[in-house]
């Protein structure tokens, strides 16, 4: 039988048209590192959308499925670009500013970009690149920036402000296919090429439904959110569609990312949700710590990406700050899980729940499969690989102009669930705890070792900053941890020192005997810590290594 009800498409346009019309008076504001910030209502940012559509129809001749790309900061501009070309039926590409140079030409070149709106301030970037960019045909600069650093490209340069102005308010939005491409986002490609994850707008209308769930970063009109995690990296975690879905206001940092700003826009703005990588978070406890600030406002505070050391949730604690743990991948769109702990529990009994992953929302299925491809119980002891699909989790990945899309062996499992690639347990009452990547776990004669649990212990001790542990080669055990370790200023810790403070919490056999001080741990282009480099450093003899 089939069901009565209407069958209407979910779209990034009707998204739009809600956010400018019932939220028309929420606020996007945009640092400006002058003594005011930008501020923008929803319906302005809507209006300048729609003009924005106007323009790339008609001056750009930008007609269907074409790709536009962004290399933007996290602003305005940026957000009127993921309205208003996902709408007119073409592709949103956010570019990620960080990824190395021949990575960004090749992802450009992949998708086939025909337009690319850029920052002023991110001009000495894309310069260089031009000459290796034949699809793209215009170039739209916005904001400030030396223009002269791109005078002699062959692409047309166009002023985002003059392209737009006088352009009608009103765009005939075409009636979507909901199952159509609306934007996309190459992974930061940790091995091999980057790949294309493209979002359609079912999959960013649902994700954007979720991430506004209470059970997950329960957003509403009434607060503010500090949009830190980029809008280059899975949409900016789906805030700007969440957002236009709710009326949550919407603070933009742009390029004032470091953890001084940051702090003077909390205390000033006093938003009450926020969205970064542990990496800012610490950052920014070390700089309040330093200089005292009310970061107060922020009481549910999304933190993911990787995973959150305990420290630091604590820290936070402390702070009147809450850190809500949260999991997720540019193929989960990215919310995957969220660590609200059950309903009826006391702080204390809390706690343990806090620092899980998380759990699954309805539309994320999960299951656990072990090495022999036998799928697990969730016991809370099984570790396995973690499988996942539903609604908004890729099946595949971008083909190319031309190409086929494809679902490599090591990503999909053949029924079609994604291979995360994160191994972990899950427990009875469905919370995800994640022990280690696949490909970062030690290994270490038959046994396993979470790298993860060793750098949490670690960076526990007072006087430790930063710690990354790695696999190394060990002829007796195969592999054993290697501990790098960064140490606060005035630190006198030796390695006896650390390694007897991790034997209280970490079994004897698990401890490492491989130590070195490092003066930063290596970072991704996305700011998570980079292990490839570590690993590669010690092979090449470039760390300073003791063994104990
Ligand atoms: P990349 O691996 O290219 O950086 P993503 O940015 O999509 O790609 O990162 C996804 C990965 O980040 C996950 O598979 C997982 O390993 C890690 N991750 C994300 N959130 C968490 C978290 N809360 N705890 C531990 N690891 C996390």
């Amino acid at each position: 039988m089939l069901s009565t009800m209407q069958d209407v498409p979910l779209t990034v346009t009707r998204i739009l048209q809600h956010g400018m019309t019932i939220h028309g008076k929420s606020q996007i504001t945009t640092w400006t590192g002058e003594a005011e910030p930008q501020r923008r209502t929803f319906a302005e940012a809507g209006r300048r959308a729609t003009q924005l559509a106007n323009a790339l129809r008609d001056e750009l001749g930008i007609d269907g499925d074409q790709r536009v790309a962004t290399l933007m900061w996290n602003n305005a501009e940026h957000v009127e670009a993921y309205f208003a070309i996902p709408s007119m039926g073409a592709v949103l590409h956010t570019l990620n500013l960080r990824l190395p140079a021949e990575q960004l030409v090749w992802i450009v070149n992949h998708a086939a970009d025909r337009v690319v709106i850029v920052n002023g301030s991110l001009l000495p970037l894309l310069a260089p690149l031009l000459p290796h960019l034949p699809t793209i045909e215009h170039i739209v600069v916005s904001g400030p920036g030396d223009r002269s650093l791109i005078a002699d490209a062959e692409a047309q340069v166009h002023e985002y402000e003059e392209l737009i102005a006088g352009r009608p308010t009103t765009y005939d939005w075409p009636e979507l296919d909901e199952r159509s491409a609306a934007a996309m986002c190459y992974t930061s490609g940790t091995t091999g090429d980057p790949k294309g994850v493209v979002y359609s707008h079912r999959s960013i209308y649902l994700h954007s439904m979720q991430v506004n769930m209470s059970e997950s970063m329960g957003l509403t009109d009434k607060d503010t959110t500090l949009v830190v995690v980029p809008q280059f990296h899975v949409n900016a975690w789906g805030l700007p569609h969440a957002t236009f879905m709710t009326g949550i206001n919407m603070l933009m940092p742009d390029r004032f990312l470091q953890p001084a700003p940051l702090a003077e826009m909390i205390e000033r703005e006093r938003p009450e949700h926020a969205a970064a990588v542990p990496t800012i978070w610490q950052g920014l406890l070390a700089e309040v710590t330093a200089n005292p600030r009310d970061l107060s406002s922020m009481q549910q505070v999304t933190i993911g990406g990787a995973a959150c050391p305990p420290s630091l949730m604590e820290a936070y604690d402390k702070l009147g700050v809450r850190l809500f743990h949260a999991w997720g991948m540019t193929e989960t769109s990215p919310l995957g899980t969220m660590a609200h702990p059950p309903a009826g529990l006391t702080t204390e009994e809390e706690w343990p729940y806090r620092l899980t992953q998380g759990r699954f929302p309805a539309g994320v299925e999960a299951r656990l499969v072990g090495p022999g491809g036998e799928h697990l119980p969730w016991d809370g002891e099984s570790a396995g690989e973690l499988e996942v699909r539903g609604t908004w989790i890729a099946g595949a990945y971008y083909g190319g102009a031309g190409g086929e899309n494809f679902r490599p062996e090591d990503k999909f499992s053949e029924d079609g669930w994604l291979k995360t690639g994160d191994v972990g347990v899950i427990s009875r009452d469905g919370y995800l705890t994640l022990t280690d990547r696949a490909k970062d776990v030690i290994k270490s004669g038959g046994e396993w070792i979470s790298s993860v649990e060793l750098e949490n212990a670690l960076m526990a001790h007072p006087e430790v900053a930063e710690a990354a542990v790695v696999a190394v080669p060990d002829e007796k055990w195969g592999e054993r941890p290697l501990a790098t370790v960064v140490l606060k200023e005035g630190s006198t810790a030796d390695y006896e020192t650390l390694r007897t403070f991790l034997g209280e919490k970490i079994a004897k056999w698990q401890l490492p005997e491989r130590w070195a001080v490092v003066p930063a741990v290596p970072k991704t282009s996305v700011g998570k810590f980079d292990k490839k480099v570590i690993r590669r450093q010690y092979a090449d003899g470039e760390l300073d290594v003791t063994e104990l």
